[in-house]
Order: C-alpha cells, then structure tokens, then sequence
C-alpha cells in the first residue's frame, strides 16, 4: 500500500497496477521505439485479439477503442437504426442506452429480476413489438443474466441478441463464457473491469465472421485494412492502442490467479452475510455458475446507513447506479412514458458495493466482513 493508512480501506485502490510498473515502462518504450513506428492496430494488438480468442474458444475478437465503442460498433455492423428498438435493461449503466441512441435507434427498457438486479426475460418478452431489431441484456456486478432464457427469447422472437459483458470478463454460464452467449458480445477493459488496465480498451467477440468484419471495417473507418484510403462504410475511429496490447499480453498470463483470489474474497464474504437477509442485507446468490468476481454488491435497506458506518471504520464502499436508466435526465425523453420499473428502482435505491481487488488482503476482508455483520446486527429487533 502506498497512500493508505493501515486500516483505511479503498474502494478504488491507488495502486492497481504498482506490481505491473515495469511491465509497462518496458511496453511503452519497446512500442515508442521500434523502427514500425505502429502505435495503433499493430502486431500487438493482432496478437491480443488472438489469444483473447483462443482462450475463450470464440471465433472473432475484434479489439475496439472502449466498451462502449464496442457495443456501439457491433449495433452499426448489425445496421440498427431510426423506426428500430433495442430492449435494454432499466437499471445499469449508460451506454446501454446511449449506444442504441446515438445510432437513431430507441431503446425500451426493461425491469430487472430482484436478487441478480439483470434483465428479467418475462418483461422483456412483453415489451417485443415489430420494431424490436435487438435484445441487449448486460451482466451485472457479479452474476450473469439469464442467457438461456434470453436466448430462447431472442429466437422466438427473431431478433438479434447482443451480451453486453463488459464487466463480466471471467464468468462462465453451463459451461459456455460470458461475451459468447449472443449474436456478439463485448468486454471492456477500463482500469477497474476484471481484465482492466491503465487506459482505454474493449474487444467485440462473435462466432459470426461476417458481422465481425463489419466490425473491424467500421472501427477504422470503414476501410477494409487492404485499400487505404477506400471507405466502404460510414465508420468510426475506435482502434486500440499498442502499447496497451503488449501490457495486456503480459498480464493475461496472471489473469486466472487474480480471478481467483476475487473469488476467494466473494466467497469469504458471501460466507459471513449468509445469515443477514432478516436484518436487511441481501448478499449476491450462492452458487458458482454464472458468476464472475467483478463487484460485490449488497442490497440493504438502510444504505446510506450502513455506507456511513462502513466509512466511519475506515471502508470505501461505492454506489453505481443511484438513479435508473429511463429516469435518467439524457434518456427519459426516449423512455415510454406509461413505463413502470419498480425493480429497478428497487436495486438504484439499495445497492452498495463493497472493497474487492486482488491484493485486498485477508485481514481487510474479514475486517470489512466484520463491520458490515455488525452493523447488520446491531440493528436486528
Ligand atoms: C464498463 C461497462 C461498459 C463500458 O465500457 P467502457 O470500456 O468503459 O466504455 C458498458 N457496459 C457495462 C455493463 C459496463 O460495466
């Protein structure tokens, strides 16, 4: 640790990536100074996208600018557009809804099931309508949305699904990865996702060769990546960046290892809230399939209460998503105005996460466990 205190606990560590420093000094002066003079889309960046691909057994990964470069580029590649609806989840984060929008598209948000806080399929099948072109459900904190159903849900009504697993890089579903449940999916890789890094990143993922070329063609502007200068497309710019690939190869090599303490971590704390729900604390649901230790989300009736008390012992919790998606001031106008998303609404008002990382160490968690079972406790009639 180098600015905390011993017993302040952050929410957002300052030191994510200190063990990785020389691997990156090392990346950005092997990229600055090779004679290719390549800082975008380069050998790295082809190597990334590969073995990302081959560890997950996918067909096409396609490494975008951010996660919601990607998201917006596989919507284009599937040519959505003004008239076209796109069902998105009502509570989550902003570019489930501003992706759809900034291609003319309109989302229609659906609630969400309680204690997975993802998109409920039997909402979302009453809001299908003719105009529906997209079913977009996102992965939440830590536990995959129902994909089988939405799956089902998506051929039934013969509309394409795209899995935002933006955050859910890690989870694994009746054997199949998070991002390859749909027509296509994305990961990001900001600094705080499972795979983050010091800077912007995501990747497109499909089994579909043709809507992955769109995607590729479309994030350099519409070019081919053979004619230069011959632009098929309206695209866009979302190419990723060398040095960030090579820090990225890096550390793929450490990726299960941290996966793994996180999920040691979730599993120490899923252990010790077990017994809360009768005090007001709801933990995410047990089980190992379909989840994945990105963010430990508790819902708690008294929030900001037990928040203040978290932080008077030295915890950094964080709220995400106080306010849901159609009630957002940039997304109310495009929300239908007999919409009802009391689930949602729920889960905005409820929910805290709590400190999870790697290098968290044990006497952190249990004392962050410690402190929460008190505060539930102590509340108990
Ligand atoms: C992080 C995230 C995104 C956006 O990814 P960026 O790389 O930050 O653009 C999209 N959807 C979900 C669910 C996310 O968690």
């Amino acid at each position: 640790m180098t600015v905390t205190t011993e017993r302040a606990i952050p929410f957002f560590p300052p030191d994510l990536f200190d063990g990785d420093r020389e691997t990156l000094l090392d990346a950005l002066y092997e990229v600055g100074t090779d004679p290719e003079q390549k800082f975008i889309l380069g050998r790295r960046t082809a190597r990334f996208e590969e073995a990302i691909r081959a560890r997950l057994g996918a067909g096409e990964a396609v490494a975008c600018s951010s996660g919601t470069s990607a998201l917006t580029l596989v919507l284009a590649a599937l040519d959505l557009g003004p008239g076209q609806e796109v069902i998105v989840p009502a509570f989550g984060c902003a570019p489930l809804a501003s992706t759809v929008l900034s291609l003319g598209a309109t989302p229609v948000f659906a609630d969400i099931v309680p204690q997975t806080m993802t998109m409920d399929p039997e909402h979302a099948r009453t809001l299908v309508s003719d105009r529906t072109r997209v079913l977009m459900p996102a992965h939440m904190f830590s536990v995959m949305a129902d994909m089988p159903r939405l799956r089902a849900l998506a051929d039934q009504a013969g509309v394409r699904l795209v899995e935002d697993a933006a955050l859910a890089q890690g989870g694994v579903l009746r054997g199949r990865p998070a991002g390859l449940w749909g027509d296509a999916g994305v990961y990001s890789f900001v600094q705080v996702k499972t795979f983050g890094m010091p800077g912007e990143g995501g990747v497109a993922l499909s089994e579909d060769t043709g809507l992955a070329d769109r995607v590729r063609m479309l994030r350099n502007h519409g070019q081919d990546g053979r004619n230069r200068f011959l632009h098929h497309r309206v695209g866009h710019n979302s190419r990723f960046d060398e040095v960030m690939a090579a820090f990225q190869l890096h550390r793929l090599a450490g990726l299960e290892e941290r996966l793994a303490r996180r999920a040691a971590i979730c599993s120490y704390y899923s252990e010790q809230f077990r017994d809360l729900a009768d005090a007001g604390i709801v933990a995410p649901p047990a089980g190992g399939d379909g989840r994945f230790p990105y963010v430990y989300t508790l819902l708690c009736e008294d929030r900001d209460g037990l928040r203040d008390h978290l932080a008077a012992e030295g915890i950094d919790t964080h709220v995400y998503y106080p306010r849901i998606l159609p009630e957002q001031p940039a997304f109310a106008p495009h929300a239908r105005s007999d919409g009802h998303w009391p689930r949602a609404r729920d889960a905005a008002r409820r929910n805290i996460s709590l400190p999870l990382y790697p290098h968290l160490t044990d006497a952190h968690v249990e004392h962050v466990a410690a402190v929460v079972r008190a505060f539930a406790l102590g509340r108990q009639p």
